[in-house]
Formats: C-alpha cells, structure tokens, sequence
C-alpha cells in the first residue's frame, strides 16, 4: 500500500546537512511548523469565504501541540487545508525550491539554519530534533494520506484506510532524537512557543496529561460483592472505612491556550514596546533578525484601517526574482486573514516593506479580481506608499543607517523613480551617488548641488560599469578643469532612473557622454570652437570619409581637454554603458537595438599634439594609408576609453602590433602572418614544413 518516492537531490543534501550539522538552537523547528499550519488555516479561511461549506468539515480553527513522553513523538496538528496526495509529493520533498539551494550556500557562508523560514524550507527543519517525522493529513478534495519519512533520501505515502478521522487539517508527528527529549516539557513548549509564536491569529492550544492522585471508592470492596470480602470486613473491622476510599493515579488531560493577546495592530502603539514589535516582525516574516524600522498607524474618516509597515535590515535573497510572489503584507477585514499576496496593495518597488493592513470597509468575500477595481484599495495603497516613504526618511535621519538601508534598497528606489511618477521628485531626493568629488562615500543631489559653482546650470553625470572605469573617463576632463562635480553611476538601473528623473530642484540632469552637451561655455570659448571647426574642416572631413558608416559625423569637441578624441552617442539613444548592458542581456530585440544604438559622433580636441600633427598630414596627403591607419586605431581606441566595446579586436590587435613593430624599429613584414612570412623566408618556416626538413637532414 505504501509508495516509496526518492526526495530531489537538493532536498536530499539539505537534510543531511539539518541532520548533521551542529546546531544548538533547535527550537526553531516548532516555530516553522506552527508558521506553516497557520499559513494552513489561513488559507481554509480565505477559502470559506466564498463557500462557507468547506468548513463544515472541522468548525474550528486551532493549532494543537500534544507532546507524549511514553511514546517519545511531539504531534503538531492543525484543522487548516490539509494536503492532498499531490500536494504531499509536490511540496514535501519532490519539487526542489529556489530556496533549497539558496539556503545551503547561505549556510556555507556562514548563514545560521534558523534563517531557514526565509528560503521556503521550513518544514525540513523538524528534522533537527526528529528522525522519523510522520505528517498525516486530510485535504477537503481527497482522501486522508500519511507521508513519512526517517530522510535517508526517500519518503512514503500510504492512503489513511484504518483511521481517518482528521476531518480537515494536518497532524505532523515527530518522533524525537533521544537527546531531544526536554522538547517535550510543557515548560519548554510554553516558552518557545511565547518567544517565536505569540502573534500566530490561532489559538495554539498545548495538551498536557498530568498524573493527579484521586480519591476513589475501593473497587475491590464495591464490585467483588462475595465471601472474600465479608471475611476481610470481619478480620479488620478497623480498617474498614479505609479500603472502602482509596487514593489512585489517575492521568488528566488538559488544554491551555498559549497565545492570547489581541492582534497588536488592534492595540495602541503607545503601549507597545520595542521587543512587543521586534517580536511581531520576526513572527510574521520569519526573519531572525530585528527589523530597521516600524510604522504603526491608523487612518479614520471616509475609510478606516489600521496597519503596521515594517523594513527589514537586509534584502532577501530572491528580492528581485520574477516568480516571487509580488508583496509582503497581508490583508485583514476586520482581523479575518483575506490574503498576502494581493498586488495592488503596494507598488512592486515597495515589495521589500512588510507588514499588515486591517481594513474596516472591504467586503469580507472580496475576490480577487473585483479588489483589483475597489476604490477602497486604491486609497489604502496611496496611505501605504506615503508612510514608506515617510519611514524612509526617518532613516534617512541617521547617515549610517541610512547607509546600510541604501546598500540593501537602493535599487528598489531606482526602480520607484522609473515607476512611481508622483512621488518621483520624493524618492530622487532618497537616491545617492558616487562622484568625482564625493571621495569613498556617496553624495545625494541635494548636496551636490550646495557644491556646485555659480554659473553651473546642469546637473552632470556619467554612466558606466565600474567606478574604476569611470572615474578616469575622457569625459571628465573638462569638467575637472572647470571644477564640475559629476556623478559616476555605475548601477545598470540608473541608466534607467536617469531617463525618467530628467531633472531634480529645477536642474537639467545631462549625461556628459552624450550629444548636445551645452556646458557652460563662455561667448569666447564658444567663438574659438567655431574657429577650430572651420580650421579643422579639412580633417574632420577626410576622418569622416575614412571612418565611413562607423560615426555619424566628426567634429570640434568642447568636453575634452587631454585626450585625442571621445566617441559621442545621440541625447536620445543609448549611452556606451546602455549599450553594454542590452549587448549583455540574451533575449533583446535586436531591432530595437540597431534602433538605439545611436550613431555615434567622433568629437576630437584641436589641441592635442596628435590632433594637430594628423592635421598637418591630411593636408599633405589625405590618402596616405599611414593616415587612413592612424584615423581607425584612434577610433577604435576612443570606442574602449568612450566605453564601449570592439568589434573586431583581431583587427585593433594587429594594427597596435604594427604600431609596436614601429616602435621598436622592426620592418613591419617581420610581425605579419606566418603566410607572408614563409614567402620572404627572413623567419623560420611554419612547424610542418621545419619538421619535414630535418627529417630529410636525419636521412
Ligand atoms: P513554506 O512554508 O515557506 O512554503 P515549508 O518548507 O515550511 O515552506 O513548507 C512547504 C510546503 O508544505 C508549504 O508551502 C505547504 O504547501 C506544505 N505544508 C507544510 N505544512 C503544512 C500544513 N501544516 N498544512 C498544509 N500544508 C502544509
Ligand atoms: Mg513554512
């Protein structure tokens, strides 16, 4: 009868390590398994909602914890949805999580197995204190299943034909190491279960049997009516009230409620404490870490809601995986559970805030679909987005920790500003940079712009891949010689953020690496670029015929002040690092690309010794190959510094080749191929044919 499924390899690996590891801090197992049967009940609440027949099968929602010392097992059961016999085979133990894997290298990185709640595996942590783990459940569309397993790589399923008699829910029983045996103590279970689960919305009931002495009427004496015990009330007269009452132990059960305090968001937060909040944030996030920040609050008037908004200290591991469900605060009606994955409660670049909203208004049988239209949901998630960013900048209060919120979030508030149009000029006010004056740390643009000189008007940046990449890019130059601070930004998502932000306190964001660049030029400066534009007509224009379809256009450049020449890109096109990044991303639409892949503009600097001297030679002979040569490398060595990347870096190689071939005074044939080589027959001639003659020489 019973069905022998092998785990998936990964889960196999994680139980070997929950098994073998050293760990003292096993408790944590109960906490995960009471999370999961109230994610349970949660779920057959939300269910009845719209068909109040599914609870028919068991009226009461509960988590029970029966702890047996005879038979050594602690048992688990709840009355939530249950598992069917797919839902048995599915989730524990053949469809591997991202988590799974996730969690094993957090750990060999030093990550602690309590964290284990946050990878989506906290079921195999009743591994810690259990060898054998037996989950029997009843799911309304199927029929009751054990699943059972001692790890080993293999669990069973055998269908529940002798006694099914759960109703509904889920009962895991855990049959404790030797060692782990203190884990049935009443006391133990009590504070554990006041330390990791108090805020759980079910009644976590804990059964005790307690040996408890009883008087009672002698059964002797009361039942064996016969000769026997006539004689023995004749013998002993004395003693005869005595055995008539006697004392026997007697086992009682009992049930105590563990966790009875109020939903917390339903109190007042004056009389909340820190660890009261602490405590609640750990419980509903499965963090084991205190949270950075908490608002608590309610909203009265046309609508009614109460709701507590955490941020965590760090991100999650799969912060921005696709498949993640979309947010992390769980919806209430008047203190029932509705749901916590409803989208349009906070915008996506929020998702990292968690917490819970408990909303007066809202229908309790809300679907999903009409709570997509509901006006009472829009106002809310305006609420909650207005508080976020009100405990953003309460963090933003302290330099480091607001720091630390950076490193983790920061991409979230990129993402806001692509997004989240009205509340853009707030979230850019949250956003900090690298910059070409801002040393080891990060300014914002508040502060850059206290820093910039008088007749500066635009706020100046540059994107690229790495501050070491940028920080000694071409295009700053003229900004250094004119005491222009600007910004390196070196997250791909800027490029995003910046073609949204456009400007910040009434300033012009502008790319230094881009077409247009107005800087501020004097009438002089410019009327000097109009002269060496004219002077340099020639040059430009035979640089234009040699480089052909390779540039849109060369000209006069007014952004740099050291190097040779820049490659531009169109204002509205792709920058050199936007380009990168689509190069890099497998799927792009290549037509797209070919699209925004803007024509580049070769700016070259009349002043630059290089420059010059090719001027010279133009005019001497503008069809010199040396020339034509010269043009390509200096493009091509614009591409690298403009940052951007070669096409063909065989044909740049063999061109700086010759170059180094000049330098050292060889005659250029003698770097060329082995090809042209073998004909001169100056080199020694390619291996095979070496080879073939020596033979002949041994002959
Ligand atoms: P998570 O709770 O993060 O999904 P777990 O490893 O704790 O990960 O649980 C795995 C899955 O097993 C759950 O998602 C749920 O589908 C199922 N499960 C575990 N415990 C129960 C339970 N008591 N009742 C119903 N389903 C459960
Ligand atoms: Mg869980």
């Amino acid at each position: 009868m019973a069905e022998t499924f092998g785990f998936q390899a990964e889960i196999t690996q994680l139980l070997d390590l929950i098994i073998n590891t050293f760990y003292s801090n096993k408790e944590i197992f109960l906490r995960e398994l009471i999370s999961n049967s109230s994610d349970a009940l949660d779920k057959i609440r939300y269910a009845a909602l719209t068909d109040p027949t599914q609870l028919d099968t068991e009226k009461e929602l509960f988590v029970r914890i029966t702890p047996d010392k005879a038979s050594k097992t602690l048992t688990i059961r709840d009355s939530g949805i249950g598992m069917t016999k797919a839902d048995l085979v599915n989730n524990l133990g053949t469809i591997a999580k991202s988590g799974t894997k996730a969690f094993m290298e957090a750990l060999s990185s030093g990550a602690d197995i309590s964290m284990i709640g946050q990878f989506g595996v906290g079921f195999y942590s009743a591994y810690l204190v259990a060898d054998k783990v037996t989950v029997i459940t009843k799911h309304n569309d199927d029929e009751q299943y054990i699943w059972e397993s001692s790890a080993g790589g293999t669990f069973t399923i055998t269908p529940d034909t002798v006694n099914p008699s759960l109703g509904r829910g889920t009962q895991m029983i855990l049959h404790m190491k030797e060692d782990q045996l203190d884990y049935l103590e009443e006391k133990r279970i009590k504070d554990i279960v006041k330390k990791h689960s108090e805020f759980i919305s079910y009644p976590i009931q804990l059964v005790t049997t307690k040996e408890v002495e009883k008087e009672v009427e002698d059964e002797d004496e009361s039942v064996e009516d016969g000769d026997k015990a006539k004689i023995e009330e004749v013998e002993d007269e004395e003693n005869k009230k005595d055995k008539k009452k006697k004392t026997v132990k007697e086992n009682v059960t009992e049930q105590v409620e563990l966790n009875k305090t109020k939903p917390l968001w339903t109190r007042n937060p004056q009389d909340i404490s820190a660890e009261e909040y602490g405590a609640f944030y750990k419980s509903l996030t499965n963090d084991w870490e205190d949270h950075l920040a908490v608002k608590h609050f309610s909203v009265e008037g046309q609508l009614e809601f109460k709701a507590i908004l955490f941020i965590p200290k760090r991100a999650p591991f799969d912060l921005f995986e696709s498949k993640k469900k979309r947010n992390n605060i769980k919806l209430y009606v008047r203190r029932v559970f509705i749901m916590d994955d409803c989208e349009d409660l906070i915008p996506e670049y929020l998702n990292f805030i968690k917490g819970i909203v408990d909303s007066e208004d809202l229908p309790l049988n809300i679907s999903r679909e009409t709570l997509q239209q509901n006006k009472i949901l829009k106002v809310i998630r305006k609420n909650l987005v207005k508080k976020a960013l009100e405990m953003i900048s309460d963090i933003a209060e302290d330099k480091d920790n607001f720091a630390k919120f950076y490193e983790a979030f920061g991409k979230n508030l990129k993402l806001g500003i692509h997004e989240d149009s009205q509340n853009r000029t707030k979230l850019a006010e949250f956003l900090r940079f690298h910059s070409t004056k801002s040393g080891d740390e990060q300014t914002s643009l508040k502060d850059y712009i206290t820093r910039m000189p008088e007749h500066q008007k635009n706020i100046y940046y540059l994107t690229g891949e790495s501050l070491a990449s940028t920080r000694d890019s071409p295009f700053l130059e003229i900004f250094k010689k004119k005491g222009f601070e600007v910004l390196l930004m070196v997250d791909p998502i800027d490029e995003y953020a910046t073609t949204q932000l456009k400007e910040f306190d009434d300033k012009k964001l502008v790319c230094v690496s881009k077409d247009g660049l107005e800087l501020e030029e004097t009438d002089e400066e410019k009327q000097t670029r109009e002269d060496d534009t004219k002077a340099f007509e020639d040059l430009t224009g035979t640089m234009k015929e040699i480089l052909g379809d390779r540039v849109e256009k060369v000209a006069i450049s007014n952004r740099i002040a050291d190097s040779p020449c820049v490659l531009v890109t169109g204002q509205f096109g792709w920058s050199a690092n936007m380009e990168r990044i689509m190069k890099a991303q497998a799927l792009r639409d290549s037509s797209m690309s070919s699209y925004m892949m803007s024509k580049k503009t070769l700016e070259i600097n009349p002043n630059n010794a290089i420059i010059r001297e090719l001027k010279t030679k133009v005019q001497a002979d503008a069809a010199d190959k040396a020339v034509r040569d010269l043009v390509v490398l200096l493009y091509e060595t614009a591409l690298l510094t403009s940052g951007f990347s070669l096409d063909a870096p065989v044909d740049f190689a063999q061109r700086i080749h010759s170059m180094i071939a000049l330098g050292l005074s060889i005659d250029a044939d003698e770097v060329a191929e082995p090809a042209a080589a073998d004909e001169s027959g100056d080199v020694p001639p390619p291996l095979e044919t070496a080879g073939a003659s020596s033979m002949e020489e041994v002959d």
